[in-house]
């Protein structure tokens, strides 16, 4: 995979041939957590399956998760705004598809972690994992989303985390591996039980991603709001580790003057694609965050939406005929890093640690106390 250095100060050959041609972007979607009316969320991926074989025993009874299914007509669920969580058991609304089901929190998050992270990761990755979703759970509830105001939560992963249920999960695993990964991932949510990421006594919106370009990037330069646990840390993640962590997109330069000019009317893209591209600023992680493109500055998040990009983080050659898109990472790249989790638990690092190398300054201890 052909690669291109996305950091300010680390390749002067690069960023000679860049002041010509060669442009570095980061893209990233915005959070209807933050810009409330913004469906395309992005707190939540897409990871890769990862599927490796062994055996153990285990029933799907126990760990299948209990979904009543209510009313076909959503708008007879009323929101609770706010609701203080201190029992043993917690009831939340999940908006499937059309209709809301109410589950069990733990039960759940089997269908979270399930659908977010390859269960072929380490055992202290799944169970950060399973902590982080049951707090953004919780942050959802506490803070509602405009998008359904009848459940408190949905299973799009564009707009809060995705889930799956435990029979349709199976079906994607092989017989040799479905018995050990359920158990895992059952293993990871009641280990944790009731375990949830604080910040100043409130659940944190915890934010993942699969993975970073050596570094997250921080909620202020993704998203425009500063959150202080939210900041720009390093992620550990190798191209070794991760399927896919370069991709390249290609488009032809009329196709892209055609897309960019469809969001950007006032561009000024002239005859030399050359010359489409100027500057890029860079965020305090040292990956790009801007880049002036027909005159405009435009925010790296917009050209992954319009480009369908994996990552934000990229850089971009343009040799007068095509744009080329080189791409590190997947995700909106703030918060935890999926990949970048495992690769700390393959360190020795358990949950907590993790979660707090990812979440500064955040407090985990139980919901219950
Ligand atoms: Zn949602």
């Amino acid at each position: 995979m052909k690669r291109r250095s996305l950091h300010k100060n680390k390749n002067p050959v690069w960023r000679t041939l860049r002041a010509a041609f060669l442009l570095t972007l980061a893209v990233f979607f915005l959070p209807a957590a933050v810009f409330g009316g913004d469906t395309r969320g992005g707190t939540m991926t897409e990871p890769e399956q990862v599927v490796s074989a062994e055996e153990t025993e285990l029933t799907a009874e126990e760990t299948r998760p209990e979904e009543e299914a209510l009313s076909g007509d959503t708008s007879q669920e009323e929101q609770t705004q706010t609701k203080t969580v201190k029992t043993q058991s917690v009831t939340l609304k999940v908006k499937v598809g059309s209709k809301v089901k109410k589950m069990d929190l733990e039960e759940y998050l089997w269908g979270v972690v399930a659908a977010e992270m390859p269960a072929s990761f380490e055992e202290e990755a799944l169970k950060a994992q399973a902590i982080a979703a049951r707090t953004y759970t919780l942050y959802r509830m506490e803070t509602p989303s405009p998008n359904h105001k009848n459940a408190d939560i949905c299973t799009d992963p564009g707009c809060c985390q995705a889930w799956i249920t435990y029979d349709d999960r199976l079906k994607a695993w092989s017989d040799s591996t479905e018995k050990v990964f359920a158990k895992k991932i059952t293993a990871a949510i009641e280990e944790t039980r009731g375990q949830v990421i604080y910040y100043e006594d409130k659940p944190i919106m915890a934010a993942f991603h699969a993975t970073s370009a050596g570094v997250t990037k921080s909620a202020e330069e993704v998203w425009g709001k500063d959150v202080a646990y939210l900041q720009a840390v390093k992620s550990p993640e190798t191209e070794e580790q991760v399927p896919n962590y370069y991709s390249v997109v290609k488009v032809t330069t009329s196709k892209f003057k055609e897309v960019f000019e469809k969001k950007y009317p006032k561009a000024e893209l002239g005859s030399k694609p050359k010359k489409w591209f100027g500057k890029v600023r860079y965020d305090e992680g040292g990956l790009p965050a801007s880049i002036v493109v027909g005159g405009l500055k435009v925010p790296t998040s917009t050209l992954r939406t319009l480009f369908g990009l994996r990552s934000s983080s990229l850089t971009i050659e343009c040799d007068g005929k095509n744009v080329t898109f080189y791409v590190t990472g997947y995700g909106h790249g703030v918060g935890m890093s999926q990949y970048g989790a495992d690769a700390l638990a393959k360190k020795g690092k358990n949950a907590k640690a993790i979660l707090q190398h990812y979440y500064t300054g955040v407090e985990i201890r139980s919901m219950f106390s």
